[in-house]
């Protein structure tokens, strides 16, 4: 169906963070997929985990133990600090875990209509549930009624979500992108999140992180709340978790941890022997490889570049970003760039209309890392140079 309006170019293979088109045409990969292809492409060690693990067995059930799905679970808490994993197939499904979790826990304390505070510019899926929690109108228009039980306040705003707890009694969670990817790739800062552990603390909410896009070693530590010094009740993981094979994971901790009982949620395909073969393999290429390091170093690289060459400049807004997470927010919207850069054989994406995004494959090296810059930044200053749409600036 005709749900993307798709660049007419389709790629055939991948090296690294190189991929070909079907013409031979060689592209830089910034992207990486929307933040799913954290090895690269090609990457050996992911390639023959999939192979092996694909020749051996591929789907069982969740009705019966599932050895790789017991082994990651027990990876990903040791490396997150949670107690418990729920396994699906992507962001949403993670998201819609959470949120059915979050409702059994208030019921479970007595709430009759357990309340979720989200946030502005948020974005937690597609699904009813998950469009009706994101904070952008376009994703949720035409498609009313929308779920409610959703408090929505200010992102990166305490005092708000405090008003909201004295308003309503109802609320029994917060759900929080620490770094708000399809938003516009808007940083909370770590005294938000530290103050929002506080506040959950003081109210018995459930502190639920959407770390789909920010997680998984792409800000330096495996977890962006990490870099806050907290830990949340509830995780939420998919996109790069298994480098592009399909997964998603609801960690929860504590209390949250216990929520779920046989029969109350379930997933056909989550956490599938395929998926978790590749995942392993992922986390252990990201710990082998020293991918968070390289990932906090090579965005360093390109947000000092970016800022140097285009912070300060007319029309540009703001360059902002944390680790491989980069955005470069201009006055107006900027869709264009996607097809200028594509034509210059670098692959960018554009969110919020007017903030270019950056989102590589955690394996890219400083030489790359200037070539995205050296096609880049030439192309946004001839961009801003192009005459202001006739529209007020900064709107
Ligand atoms: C992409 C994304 C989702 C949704 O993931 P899907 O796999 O597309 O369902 C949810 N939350 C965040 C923060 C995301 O970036």
């Amino acid at each position: 169906m005709n749900t993307y309006s798709r660049i007419p170019v389709a790629f055939t293979r991948g090296e690294r963070v190189w991929v070909w088109d079907e013409s031979g045409k060689k592209y830089l990969d910034a992207l990486a997929g929307i933040a799913v292809n954290t090895l690269g492409h090609g990457h050996a060690k992911l390639t023959r985990a999939i192979a092996e693990q694909s020749s051996r067995l591929i789907h069982t059930s969740n009705l019966y133990r599932i050895a790789e799905q017991e082994r990651l679970a027990d990876k990903l808490a040791a490396i997150s600090g949670m107690d418990g994993v729920f396994f699906c197939n992507s962001g949403c499904e993670a998201n819609e875990a959470a949120i059915k979790l979050a409702r059994l826990y208030g019921h479970g304390k007595g709430v009759e209509s357990p309340g979720i505070v989200v946030m502005d510019k948020a974005f937690h899926g597609r699904t009813l549930a998950t469009l009706s929690a994101t904070g952008n109108r376009k994703v949720q228009q035409g498609f009313e009624p929308l779920v409610p039980g959703f408090v929505r306040v200010p992102f990166n705003d305490i005092e708000s979500v405090r008003q909201a707890a004295s308003h309503d009694k109802s609320v029994v969670a917060v759900l929080v992108e620490p770094i708000q990817g399809e938003g516009g790739i808007n940083v909370s800062s770590m005294q938000y999140l530290r103050d929002l552990r506080g506040l959950c603390d003081s109210q018995g909410w459930l502190l639920m992180v959407d770390e789909v896009q920010c997680g998984l070693g792409r800000t330096g530590k495996w977890f962006v709340y990490q870099h806050a010094g907290i830990q949340p009740d509830v995780v939420l993981l998919a996109k790069g978790l298994a480098s592009g094979v399909p997964i998603g994971a609801c960690l929860a901790r504590g209390a949250a941890a216990a929520v779920f009982k046989p029969g109350t949620h379930g997933s056909t395909f989550g956490g599938n022997p395929l998926a978790c073969a590749a995942a392993l393999a992922t986390l252990a290429a990201i710990e082998e490889e020293g991918l968070m390091k390289n990932a906090e170093r090579i965005g360093g690289v390109l947000l000092a570049g970016l800022r140097e060459a285009l912070a300060g400049r007319p029309g540009v807004t703001e360059v902002r970003g944390h680790g491989l997470m980069i955005g470069v927010e201009l006055d107006w919207p900027c869709g264009d760039l996607v097809g200028q850069a594509l034509e210059a054989g670098l692959l960018i994406n554009v969110t919020m209309e007017k903030v270019i995004r950056l989102l590589p494959p955690l394996v890219m090296n400083e030489s790359e890392a200037r070539q995205v810059l050296s096609i880049l930044v030439p192309l946004v200053r001839s961009f801003l140079a192009q005459p202001a749409p006739a529209m007020p600036a900064r709107a």
